[in-house]
């Protein structure tokens, strides 16, 4: 049977928005979207209907690691000081510790709406987890060393657990860490694999430093951890991306310093993660310059060793905040749309169009907006403080938690 939702406002994202509009569904699909909210079996007047939320890039397992996240006093942030914190945080973790980690990272990610996400997985440790919870994710294997005798070793566990089979909608991948702590031949192998790959790519000048002139803050850190290995670095920026070209589908995360367009045809995409951006206080984010030439930019959270949550929406209204220079529906593209076609899902979610998957989050629209004019204009309304503090969630055309039919009666 179909079930018509009707919100005060509707953003399909790849059309305008509806005022007082109204979505059909029928077996987990929109098969119908208007104006006309009469025939609606649930009327949500205080409401914004957008489609579910795509975090590109986390890390499910540090999702108790709060305690990591550099205080105010300790702002700028080194990357290096703060990734031995991870590391160390993750040396005195047990197996039942990351999965209780992951479990709390992967209910917070469904109560905000997150319909969709690529996990990057010490060990690929999420995937069981992921792959029975209503959600679309994408896990990939996190591969790391510059030590060539430990290539071999690496290389095997990750591949094997690459080839075990698919269950359900969850996708595996491969993420090498990132060029200042992975081999360059463990690149190539991963881009040859035919797999969605991601890697921190471009996170902090720091990193370029260390790539052309062996020289920084890195080397210390690499020494710290005695795998100081220069010879199985790549030589610059461009080298990596040339070998990740050769991979069907690429998440570049953060690419706080990417200096080059996109290469065409392009199955590459950048994840900006606002916040964690800002706790490091690097240059501003190009977020316009990006946009300007042609990449794909997608939204993520990082983990919750840099991030106070996991909520992909609340990265939204930062962003709102800080660039207002960004049109809000292009923030709202970003982190739904661009997120799906950054992980290949844009032909069945990211948007609100006939035929893809119901999967959509109501936010609540505060009253000091709801009794204003300001709830006339959905430009303001879209990332305005206060909306969404209340959600509803559609999965696949089914409540996730709670069910406003259920509360209405
Ligand atoms: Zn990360």
């Amino acid at each position: 049977m179909p079930f018509r939702i009707a919100a005060r406002w509707i953003y399909p994202v790849s059309s305008s928005p509806l005022a007082w509009g109204c979505v059909t569904i029928e077996q987990g699909k929109i098969i119908a979207l208007s104006n006309n909210p009469v025939q609606a079996d649930i009327r949500l007047d205080n409401f914004v209907l957008i489609p579910g939320l795509v975090n590109a890039h986390t890390h499910l397992d540090l999702s108790d690691s709060a305690q990591i996240i550099p205080s105010a006093e300790q702002t700028p942030a080194s990357l290096p000081q703060w990734l031995l914190q991870v590391i160390a945080h993750r040396r005195q973790t047990t197996l039942p510790q990351a999965q209780r980690a992951i479990q709390l990272g992967l209910e917070e990610s469904l109560r905000f709406g997150v319909t969709g996400l690529c996990d990057v997985s010490a060990g690929g440790l999420s995937y069981d987890s992921l792959s029975q919870a209503p959600i679309r994710s994408l896990v990939c294997y996190e591969i790391l060393g510059l030590n060539p005798q430990r290539i071999n070793e690496t290389w095997q566990r990750c591949s094997a657990w690459s080839q075990r089979g698919t269950i359900g909608i969850t996708q595996r991948g491969i993420s090498p860490h990132a060029p200042y702590s992975t081999h360059r031949d463990l690149l190539m192998r991963a881009a040859s694999t035919g797999l969605p790959l991601t890697i921190h790519l471009a996170e902090s000048l720091e990193e370029q430093t260390l790539l052309q002139s062996h020289q920084g803050e890195f080397v210390e850190f690499l020494r710290t951890l005695n795998v100081w290995f220069p010879e199985g670095l790549c030589h610059s920026l461009e080298e990596v991306l040339r070998i990740l070209e050769k991979a069907p589908r690429v998440l570049l995360a953060h690419g706080n310093y990417l200096q080059a367009p996109p290469p065409t045809p392009s199955r590459m995409s950048v994840v900006y993660c606002p916040r964690t951006h800002a706790l490091f206080r690097h240059h501003r984010y190009p977020l316009k310059e990006y946009i300007h030439q042609g990449w794909n930019v997608a939204l993520g959270t990082d983990s919750r060793a840099s991030n106070p949550d996991l909520d992909l929406f609340a990265e939204m209204q930062w962003l709102a905040r800080n660039y207002p220079e960004i049109d809000p529906q292009t923030i709202l593209q970003m982190g739904t749309l661009n997120g799906a076609k950054a992980l290949g899902w844009d032909h069945v979610c990211g948007s609100m169009e006939i035929g893809k998957a119901a999967d959509l989050v109501a936010l609540s629209i505060p009253s000091t907006v709801s009794d204003s004019t300001a709830v006339n204009d959905p430009n303001f309304l879209l990332l305005h403080e206060g909306v969404g503090d209340y959600r509803y969630i559609l999965f696949n055309g089914t409540w996730r938690g709670e069910n406003p039919m259920r509360d209405n009666t």
